[in-house]
């Protein structure tokens, strides 16, 4: 990759993503007559929101009210969310549901012809719209469309490699076609990261292959800080051996959880909600089930989730998907007989700071001039320690379309700062010395190392002990990183290039995780600490910022939570 090789785009706004946040935020400004460039390293429609099964909440159901969905996500958020941010996503939800249907999407209907809503985990009330369990396609190909429609530039198969920031502000991306490697810069008045999810720093996880965390770790390595990455959110329900996700809708829908005794073992971790506890209950009882030996399956690291009591009509009409994922994945067909799970890596809580306009932030409360972020890459802290289903495509949705609508008010008061082409320098040394490297450590080995030390120790159960091990750990597969060799040195679809630039991202956010779990001396939410098992509101009630400082040390600082009309409680379900 040569730096006379580099083209200069410009555009009023340069959008990196083109999942849901990506996508709505980039529909808002092109209908404003605003430029704007998309970048994806994949097919918009092969974003993970498209995967998204189970639903998008809304109170639309007969006595749900806007508050009580606020109340839940705060509860559920053992109040680590900030109240500001949440009272914003959940009073507009509704409309956002509207939004998403005047474009074309189609949600399933009650005998009434209402939209119908099925309950979630950690809910009071039904509140998961849906498509049947394709909630996340439909609502990516309607809002695809219309993004399209509208006029938005679609730059697709170009891997964002680098962010152009100085002093406070952003000014655009660098990239590189992944087709032919051609170099660019995307020169803009206002940048966007919209790249998702991170749970591929974990082997068993939920996540599609392109959820490698880019843009936090492009962010983070600017000397700009991450928020809260030390809660990850392992869903309980990961088909057993490979994660892949049975949605929360499959409990929603009346699945029973059972361990080899065939007791119904919910009863003993949450008496009343059951299976309907929130995500980090029910997983933590599946794991701790199977560490007591009361696992299923060859290995016994599963149990069984049962829904052969459901009318079969539920089952085709309702979770064909999922039915079908089970037979595939595992030969179990969950009309006839209890398919096995175990909790799997799901949703990332944590990411880059903004707020509630989207605005990214390098210090708790300072912004940086230009650059914006929404969806699961980013942490505007609606989920604070941990999210519940049917909130996060809610969050991307609604978001990104708040994302947009802040870049088209502040691009008439940003000047272009003309980028040239020295701007890809970065970018290009990274990419030249990777091809170019010639040590002995293979990336798909090390990837492997990674993703199985983060599962077993900085995973649903962790001690002190468990995150030192894996801190040291980091560090050598950071070191053992600088020795690498990829054999495709070519420059057309060099796959094994991408790979290597995205095991740097996961191993860069990693230490993130693990220096965050350390320092935070309780148990909230998604994060527990076998070690100090109670919340400590005292000391603990706020949110992490991290930020590298020099090469691979973090320094943390702390900022407080934004709180507002309900008090911290203790979390009962
Ligand atoms: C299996 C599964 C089921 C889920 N079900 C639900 C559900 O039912 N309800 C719910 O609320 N939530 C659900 N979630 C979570 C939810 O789907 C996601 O949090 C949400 O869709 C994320 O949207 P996004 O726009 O932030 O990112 P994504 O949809 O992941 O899009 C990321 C985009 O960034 C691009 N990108 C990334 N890195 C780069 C780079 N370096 N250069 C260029 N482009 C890049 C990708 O190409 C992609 O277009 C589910 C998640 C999974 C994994």
């Amino acid at each position: 990759m040569q730096l006379n090789d580099v083209k200069i785009y410009e555009y009023d706004a340069v959008v990196v993503g083109a999942g849901l946040a990506g996508l709505a935020a980039a529909k808002e400004l092109s209908e404003a007559g605003k430029r704007v460039a998309v970048i994806t390293k994949l097919h918009p429609l092969r974003s993970h929101s498209g995967a998204a099964q189970g639903g998008i909440n809304a109170a639309l159901g007969e006595d749900d009210s806007t508050e009580l969905h606020e109340f839940d996500t705060v509860k559920g958020s053992d109040y680590l969310g900030d109240q500001d941010a949440i009272e914003f996503m959940c009073s507009k939800a509704p409309e956002t549901i509207r939004w998403a249907e005047r474009m074309g999407a189609v949600f399933s209907r009650n005998d009434s012809g209402k939209i119908a809503v099925r309950p979630f985990g950690g809910q009071s009330k039904p509140r998961a719209c849906y498509a049947a369990d394709r909630t996340g396609l439909t609502l990516l190909q309607t809002i695809y469309e219309q993004a399209f429609r509208a006029g938005i530039e679609v730059f697709d198969e170009w891997y964002c490699a680098d962010l152009l920031y100085e002093d406070g502000k952003a000014k655009g991306v660098a990239a590189y076609n992944i087709r032919t490697s051609e170099p660019a810069i995307f020169n803009a008045k206002v940048t966007m990261f919209a790249t998702g999810g991170y749970g591929r720093a974990y082997k068993i996880n939920s996540n599609a292959h392109a959820n490698t965390g880019d843009a936090l770790s492009i962010f983070a390595r600017r000397g700009l800080p991450l928020e809260d990455m030390e809660f990850v959110q392992f869903h309980p329900s990961g088909l057993g051996g490979s994660g892949v996700l049975i949605s929360e809708a499959a409990r929603g829908e009346g699945g029973r959880l059972f361990n080899s005794e065939g007791e119904r073992f919910m009863e003993k971790y949450a008496p009343n909600a059951m299976e309907l506890a929130s995500r980090d209950v029910v997983s933590r009882a599946i794991m701790e089930e199977i560490r007591q030996g009361k696992g299923v399956g060859p290995n016994k690291d599963a149990v069984y989730i049962d829904l052969t009591h459901l009318p079969k009509e539920v089952i085709l009409t309702k979770l064909p998907e999922l039915r079908d994922l089970a037979i595939t994945f595992l030969g179990q067909d969950m009309l006839k007989e209890p398919i096995t799970i175990a909790a799997t890596a799901h949703y990332s809580m944590g990411g880059i700071p903004v707020n509630i306009r989207c605005q990214a932030k390098h210090a708790p409360t300072e912004l940086v001039e230009g650059l914006y972020a929404a969806g699961e890459c980013s942490c505007v802290s609606v989920h604070g320690a941990n999210r519940l289903g049917a909130n996060s495509v809610l969050e991307a949705l609604f978001f990104g379309r708040v994302a947009g609508e802040s870049m088209v008010e502040d691009l008439d008061n940003i000047e272009l700062q003309a980028a040239t082409k020295d701007d890809a320098k970065g970018m290009i040394e990274q990419i030249n010395g990777i091809l170019t490297n010639n040590g002995n450590e293979r990336v798909p080995a090390l990837r492997s190392e990674l993703q199985e030390s983060m599962t077993m120790d900085a995973g649903v159960f962790r001690t002190e002990e468990s995150l030192l091990k894996q801190k040291a750990k980091l560090k050598e597969i950071y070191d053992r990183y600088k020795n690498i060799r990829i054999d495709d040195k070519s420059n057309t679809f060099n796959t094994d290039l991408q790979e290597a630039v995205e095991l740097k991202h996961m191993i860069d956010f990693s230490i993130f995780i693990v220096e965050g779990a350390l320092a935070r001396k309780e148990s909230r939410g998604a994060h527990y600490r076998e070690d100090y098992t109670t919340r400590d509101d005292e000391n603990f009630l706020k949110h992490t910022y991290a930020k590298f400082n020099g090469e691979y040390d973090l320094d943390i600082e702390y900022g407080d939570v934004v709180l507002g009309k309900f008090e911290p409680q203790e979390r009962k379900y």
